[in-house]
């Protein structure tokens, strides 16, 4: 099939050694060529795929800069199709205006992840791989790049086709038993079906539960730090970011609005929010304050309350706790270096996790970390292991694992195997979907239109 040509900066805006503006398609070299003067006089058209040449960029007679040109022929590239990977200066401008020479050359800009679309169209990636691009690009920590990319060197894909194919042969052999009763087919049974649904069931269910701790390690959780003024919670913040962030003062409400910070606490990314307290206040600014900090409890995936453990715990407390409801959370009895008046029990009645520590110093800090772990089921965490990276993906195996039960639910209640083939089509489907294997343009484009230009 032709293809246009697409060209895009692949290298982030801004001021770096580098700068790599991006060709593919099947007049790429051709379109290369046009704007780039290797100094060993020879054209791009004439160099093999995975070869280099030096030379200089022009722009019709203007020369722009020296750059670096990296020839692909296909299939041997990141899209399979023929691409230039022109590496000039990193500047801004310098690389814009490449850009603008390729496509005075007859390139058509490139749109958000198109690069990526194409190669999931020629088969280089599934979806589930290319999704784990713009996770790569985006991970925060070791954990999250480690398990990007193992996910964009096929674990999830592979669990899943290997969960759909048996799913296919048991369709097919259904299909034959019902189909051709005259033929040698030999007889499906229901223990072994039920097996076989039993063991995908589980498979689902496993990566459905291995969820919550994955997107934890790798988008992280919107975590509220809570408690009464003063009780340090902007001293546990800066301890937690490891820089002054919020104003960290003697004054009871210092603390007017909510100061965001992303953190690595253990292996989990906590996207913290140091917030205004939950106090009664007549102070118009506080009252805004107070008033997010409920609209953000509601949102988090998380709360850290923080308590002065040097006092006696008191009816604002008390009433701090109630709102917690059930959400996970985090009790840090906070000053510990002052000695405890707070009595935990008090404080374990609505939250059974507490940690006794000292945000000044840094005492304790070794068992909030353990605790944010265990909260969120990362203690264990492999980042090799199968998981399912989004939203997109959750809903596909939630729909695939309920279908799973449907073929259950029709084999034990006697419905017969058509009712059974019926359910077992939408779970294959489902899990087709998760890979692009099978699923809609628009599916496929939405997927697409989350990643940046130039990837
Ligand atoms: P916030 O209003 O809850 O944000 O409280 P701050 O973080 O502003 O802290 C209030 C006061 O308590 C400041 O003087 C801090 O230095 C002090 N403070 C915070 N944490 C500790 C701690 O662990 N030990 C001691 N001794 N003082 C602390």
């Amino acid at each position: 099939m032709n293809s246009t040509t697409i060209a895009a900066i692949s290298t982030a805006q801004g001021a770096g050694g580098i700068g790599v503006i991006r060709i593919s398609g099947d007049d790429a070299i051709f379109i290369a060529d046009k704007v780039f003067k290797g100094i060993n006089g020879k054209s791009l058209c004439e160099y093999n795929g995975y070869s280099a040449g030096f030379g200089y960029i022009y722009d019709g007679g203007e020369k722009l800069d020296e750059a670096v040109a990296l020839v692909f022929r296909a299939p041997h590239s990141y899209t399979g199709e023929n691409v230039v990977e022109l590496s000039c200066h990193g500047g801004v401008y310098i690389t814009g205006q490449v850009l603008r020479a390729v496509l005075n050359a007859g390139a058509i800009p490139a749109a958000a992840g198109e690069f990526t679309k194409r190669a999931f169209l020629n088969g280089k990636l599934d979806l589930t791989e290319a999704e784990a691009v713009m996770n790569i690009i985006s991970a925060q920590s070791k954990t999250a790049a480690r398990a990007a990319l193992s996910c964009k060197e096929g674990s999830l894909s592979k669990k899943i086709d290997a969960i759909s194919s048996c799913l296919i042969d048991i369709a097919a052999h259904i299909s034959a038993w019902v189909d051709f009763p005259e033929e040698d087919v030999p007889e499906v049974e229901d223990e072994k079906l039920l097996a076989a649904f039993e063991a995908a069931k589980s498979d689902l269910n496993a990566l459905i539960s291995g969820y919550d701790a994955g997107r934890a390690v790798t988008q992280g959780i919107d975590t509220l730090i809570i408690g009464k003024p003063n009780v340090g919670k902007s001293t546990l913040m800066n301890l937690l970011s490891g820089c002054e962030k919020s104003i960290v003062t003697d004054v009871p409400g210092t603390t007017r609005d909510i100061i965001e910070e992303t953190v690595l606490v253990g292996n989990v990314i906590l996207r913290l929010s140091d917030t205004a307290g939950l106090r009664k206040t007549e102070n118009i600014v506080e009252k805004i304050g107070v008033e997010r900090t409920k609209q953000r409890l509601e949102r988090c995936g998380l709360i850290i309350a923080v308590f002065d453990g040097s006092l006696p715990i008191d009816s604002e407390d008390i009433s701090l706790l109630e709102k917690i409801g059930d959400i996970p959370a985090i009790a840090v009895v906070n000053k510990s270096d002052k000695g405890r008046l707070t009595e935990l029990d008090d404080i374990k009645k609505y939250i059974p996790n507490v940690v006794e520590l000292s945000a000044k110093s840094g005492d304790g800090l070794t068992s909030l970390v353990e605790n944010v772990e265990k909260i969120c089921g990362t203690g264990n965490f492999n980042p090799s292991q199968p998981l399912v990276a989004n939203e997109r993906q959750l809903l596909q195996v939630k729909n695939a694992a309920s279908s799973v039960d449907d073929c259950i639910s029709a084999l034990r209640d006697g419905f017969g195997l058509d009712a059974v083939s019926v359910a077992l089509q939408d779970a294959v489907d489902c899990l087709l979907g998760i890979t692009g294997k099978k699923a809609s343009d628009a599916v496929i484009d939405t997927v697409f239109e989350t990643f940046c230009v130039g990837k």
